[in-house]
This record gives C-alpha cells, sequence and structure tokens, in this order.
C-alpha cells in the first residue's frame, strides 16, 4: 500500500465523511506550488477556497504570526490587548467604513449580520418586533450553520437538517424586478454574493447589483453583501462590488482575511449599523484574538498597496484569454482571476481526478463546473501551464 492509499484509510477509518477529498495527501506548500507524501508537486488552483490568495507560506505573513505566537495569542474579549485597534482601523479604512466586528470563520461573519441587521431593524428602521426578513438570492452559499442552511436551496445542505429558522425569502439571482417585488416593509436585509462562488463564479447581470442597490436605498433596506470569498484581491478590486460601482452597507470578509495561517473574519460596516449593539449582545471567544488581529493586519496592509489586486487583474486577463481556447466547455465565467468552467459530456469531479493525475488541484462546483481560483501570487508560467494541463485533460 502507498503512503497515499494509507494515509487516506487512516483519514476515513478516524474523521467524519463531510467531505469527499480528491485522494491526495498534502504535506507541505509555498506559493503557488504543494507537495504530497509522496513527494510529487502539484499547482495548487483551489487556494483554499480563496483563503489563501497570498499563497502557501508567505514569508511576510509567517514572519508576523512567529512574532505574535511568541507575544500574546489569546486575552478573550474581557480586556483589552494591543492589536485590535490596528487591525479595526486599518481594515475599515481598506474598506472605507467606521467599525470592524472581528470573528473567527465565514459563517459566523454571516450569522453577525443576520443579528445586527435584525436588530437595526427594529431599533432603527422600526420594525415592529419578531417581524424582521431578510431577502437572499437563490443558488447562494453563505455557510452551515443551522440558520444559514435555512435559507439554503442546496438539498445537501438542507436535508434531514431542519427545523429551519423562518425569517428569509429567496428570489432568484439577477433578477432585480423579483428582488424589488420581495422587499416589504418588514425586510431589514438583502444578503448577497456579488459573485457566487460556490454556484460555480456565477456573475450577475449586468446593472442587476446597482439595482439591487438602489432598491435596497429606496426601501430603507442593508445591503449585505457576502464578500467572503470574492473579496480581498481575488477579483483585481479589493471587493468585487466595485467591478458593478457598488457600495454596500456592510461587507462580510473571511477565508483571505486570516492570510490561509488563521481562521479569521470580520463584519465592516457604518457605525450606525454596527452601533447597535450592546456589550453582551455577540461575541465569540476567539474572535479578534492578538494572533488573528496580526496576521490580518499584515493581510490589510499587503492590499493597502493595492499590489495583490494589480497582480490578480493582470494575470486574470492571461487567465481569461487562455480559459477562452478550452475544448469541451460550455461556459466559462472569470473575474480577475477565478473562473468557473462548465465542462460537457464529464462529471466536474472526473477532470478534477485527470487533472491531479497531471499534477493540478482544482475542485469542482456544481455537477459538471470546475471552480479554479489560483493563489494570486502564482507565477504567469505557472499559471499558463495549469492551464495547458486542463486542456491536456479536457482533450484526453
Ligand atoms: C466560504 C464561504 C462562507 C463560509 O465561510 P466558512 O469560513 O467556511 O464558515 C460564507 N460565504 C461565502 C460566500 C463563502 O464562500
Amino acid at each position: 500500500m502507498s503512503a497515499t492509499t494509507d494515509e487516506i484509510g487512516r483519514v476515513e477509518a478516524s474523521t467524519a465523511h463531510n467531505y469527499h477529498p480528491l485522494p491526495v495527501v498534502l504535506t507541505e506548500g509555498r506559493g503557488a506550488w504543494v507537495t504530497d507524501i509522496d513527494g510529487r508537486r502539484y499547482l495548487d488552483l483551489l487556494a483554499g477556497y480563496s483563503a489563501l490568495n497570498f499563497g502557501h507560506g508567505d514569508e511576510e505573513l509567517l514572519s508576523v504570526a512567529h512574532e505574535q505566537l511568541d507575544r500574546l495569542t489569546l486575552t478573550s474579549r474581557a480586556f483589552h490587548h494591543d492589536r485590535l485597534a490596528t487591525f479595526g482601523t486599518e481594515l475599515a479604512e481598506l474598506a472605507g467604513m467606521d467599525l470592524v466586528l472581528p470573528m473567527n470563520t465565514g459563517a459566523e461573519a454571516v450569522e453577525t449580520a443576520i443579528k445586527v441587521a435584525r436588530k437595526w431593524g427594529y431599533t432603527v428602521k422600526g420594525v415592529p418586533a419578531g417581524r424582521a426578513r431578510i431577502v437572499v438570492a437563490g443558488g447562494n452559499f453563505h455557510g452551515r450553520t443551522t440558520t444559514i442552511v435555512s435559507f439554503s436551496d442546496d438539498p445537501d445542505a438542507t436535508a434531514d437538517f431542519g427545523p429551519f429558522t423562518p425569517g428569509f425569502d429567496t428570489v432568484p439571482f439577477g433578477d432585480a424586478e423579483a428582488l424589488r417585488a420581495a422587499l416589504t416593509e418588514d425586510t431589514v436585509a438583502v444578503l448577497i454574493e456579488p459573485v457566487q462562488g460556490e454556484a460555480g463564479v456565477v456573475l450577475p447581470p449586468d446593472g442587476y447589483l446597482a439595482d439591487v442597490r438602489a432598491a435596497c436605498t429606496t426601501h430603507d433596506v442593508l445591503l449585505i453583501a457576502d464578500e467572503i470569498q470574492s473579496g480581498l484581491g481575488r477579483t483585481g478590486r479589493t471587493f468585487a462590488c466595485e467591478h458593478f460601482d457598488v457600495v454596500p452597507d456592510v461587507y462580510l470578509l473571511g477565508k483571505a482575511l486570516g492570510g490561509g495561517l488563521v481562521p479569521l473574519s470580520a463584519v465592516v460596516s457604518r457605525r450606525d449599523v454596527l452601533g447597535v449593539l450592546r456589550p453582551g449582545q455577540h461575541g465569540s471567544t476567539f474572535g479578534g484574538n492578538p494572533l488573528a488581529c496580526a496576521v490580518g493586519t499584515a493581510v490589510v496592509r499587503k492590499l493597502a498597496t493595492g499590489e495583490p489586486q494589480r497582480r490578480a487583474a493582470e494575470l486574470g486577463t492571461i487567465f481569461a484569454e487562455l480559459l477562452k481556447d478550452l475544448p469541451a466547455v460550455r461556459e466559462v465565467r472569470t473575474l480577475g482571476l477565478w473562473a468557473g468552467v462548465d465542462v460537457v459530456g464529464r462529471s466536474g469531479r472526473d477532470v478534477c481526478e485527470g487533472l491531479l493525475r497531471r499534477g493540478v488541484l482544482a475542485k469542482d462546483a456544481h455537477g459538471s463546473t470546475i471552480r479554479l481560483a489560483p493563489p494570486l501570487v502564482i507565477e504567469e508560467a505557472d499559471l499558463r501551464q495549469a492551464v495547458a494541463h486542463l486542456a491536456d485533460e479536457l482533450r484526453a
């Protein structure tokens, strides 16, 4: 038995089967490259679902983390620590907002925003007690908690997990008319991914997000942009919303915010929104811990230079050009260094297994879609090579 087969057997014997990983066991990573326990190297075109926008083992992030590890890692929010203010200040500035509420996982940021939007609805908008509603888009992915799966339309996410949390209305993604029709006096927020990542990098139709923004403003409804996957450089801008000239009321960030080193998420908004929370009403033991704040600040500083965004935009242009020539595809959608490729005649899983044998890691999304999200630090030659492997695999 190879080391890989042996290790996969041990994983399956000891952990819950809530994932179906490709048959590879990774042990090291640098930049866009990872190595498995049999010593084979792969180009990582998933980048931890965009948590690894800055690649594996970024020197700057590692040195900040090492230094903070030796100094102070956790205080709980029962006390102040000297890494929170800088993180809050610099992240709020990057987003053009006032306040930051740090959490850990993306799902926690979404849950936090739901609570804040409801409280804002009752205390600021004047919605009668217990009536607040939030409008979401079909095909969404916002996380895995019981409340969040309550408004998922993916049967895998929901089956056997009810009863569900009420208070959500789903409208088709891309249909501004349907969204406008769903807004009532009780609607407190629209929660939306500007680009739907898990759905297969689904881009909004022209003018859609601007229409959503206008409808939210007219009806006094908060626009919450879930940029947990689309944000922080992935699309060639700091936020995907910028491509569509839309400024939401609330940004949800996660994944890349922790630099691939620590779980770190945040709700970023204006004072009149996040200001509704009072002590004791929300929190997290690990949220805003010194280690995460130190790493998060280093991530924000990288983005403040504009360099990762520029690189994603430049490489993204090349990427889109290369993907145009792929054989056996129905549609390719790209924005920055992010692509959804709909293949024909094969499952996405099958293509990803073929890619694995060719030394490229990617992940299928729904059925016949492959999602590609290389680290923004990938070398142009490596990107070209990876797409060449994909073309060869699709031709095979
Ligand atoms: C990944 C993701 C989440 C959930 O983040 P977790 O850290 O896995 O909880 C929420 N929203 C979007 C758009 C995501 O891509």
